[in-house]
């Protein structure tokens, strides 16, 4: 499931292929692309056909084109896809929604094969779309406040992961980068918030900073080749990841076995030297 660094990769591209460029036709090949847009697949077509695309913008998962004061919000889920590519190229039988643009150049493709993932016309949200309001910032936006993210960690009564996994204390983190992060911060993903001192908390900021500018550096993870960059390749942060799905492997630190426990249905990766794991109050 793509997290911040596959969302800002895919950011990046559409800033720069589909920025200042006006849609000619919008066509919405599967219902479930537009589910979340309620009065119709029909209606968000109209709703963008004729508009000029301005910033690409993100938070957390979420990413929007804004078009005029509005936007055009996608969510990529499991598996969804923004391409840019030769508007002639053959449809693919997950194609979900189709953009093309006046100038008959590169077109912009929705390709969904899971269809969890969706597209919205919000009006008025070029700012900030309302349905993604609820949603805290994320550590890479300036609005991000270090000091209210620790607070309100270590009032809650949970485990470290659980909270940074919380799209309400902070966005866009998600088990892989998790499990990165900790690491790196050398936190156990079961310890308490409300045991954790203000400097586990700042070191745990600029751990997942650190991996997420990383990451984005290497164009994201593609974990299951299903995430890929707008021009269709692939990201190759996976190469770099230290714990994340490498069970049994040295860890790169001290070289201990890194180990899998289960988590909320999941997996956490983790070094048994490096990230201790508590004696009490574990999550
Ligand atoms: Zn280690």
């Amino acid at each position: 499931m793509p997290e911040l660094p596959e969302v800002e990769s895919v950011r990046l591209g559409l800033q720069r292929h589909v920025s200042a460029r006006r849609f000619s036709h919008v066509q919405v090949f599967h219902p479930r692309a537009a589910r979340r847009h309620l009065a119709g697949a029909e209606d968000f077509a109209a709703a963008l056909t004729g508009g000029q695309v301005g910033d690409v913008r993100r938070r957390g998962k979420y990413l929007w084109l804004t078009v005029g004061d509005d936007a055009l919000l996608a969510h990529l889920g499991m598996s969804g896809q923004l391409l840019v590519g030769d508007p002639d190229a053959p449809f693919g039988p997950h194609l979900r929604a189709r953009f093309t643009f006046d100038d008959a150049g590169p077109d912009l493709r929705f390709v969904d094969q899971r269809t969890f993932g969706h597209l919205m016309f919000d009006p008025g949200g070029a700012e900030l779309p309302a349905v993604i309001k609820h949603i805290a910032p994320d550590p890479l936006e300036s609005v991000f406040d270090d000091e209210r993210f620790s607070a309100r960690v270590r009032a809650r009564h949970t485990g470290i992961k659980r909270a940074l996994l919380d799209q309400s204390l902070i966005s866009g983190v998600g088990n892989i980068y998790a499990d990165e992060a900790l690491w790196r911060a050398q936190l156990h993903w079961a310890r308490g918030t409300d045991a954790l001192r203000r400097a586990d908390v700042t070191r745990l900021l600029a751990a997942v900073r650190d991996v997420f500018a990383e990451a984005i550096q290497a164009g994201g993870t593609s974990f299951d080749s299903l995430y890929v960059r707008v021009n269709g390749e692939s990201g190759y942060f996976d190469r770099s990841l230290a714990v994340y799905g490498r069970e049994g492997e040295p860890c790169p630190t001290c070289g201990a076995p890194v180990v899998r426990e289960k988590f909320m249905n999941r997996s956490s990766y983790s070094c048994p030297k490096c990230q201790r794991r508590p004696r009490r109050g574990r999550w």
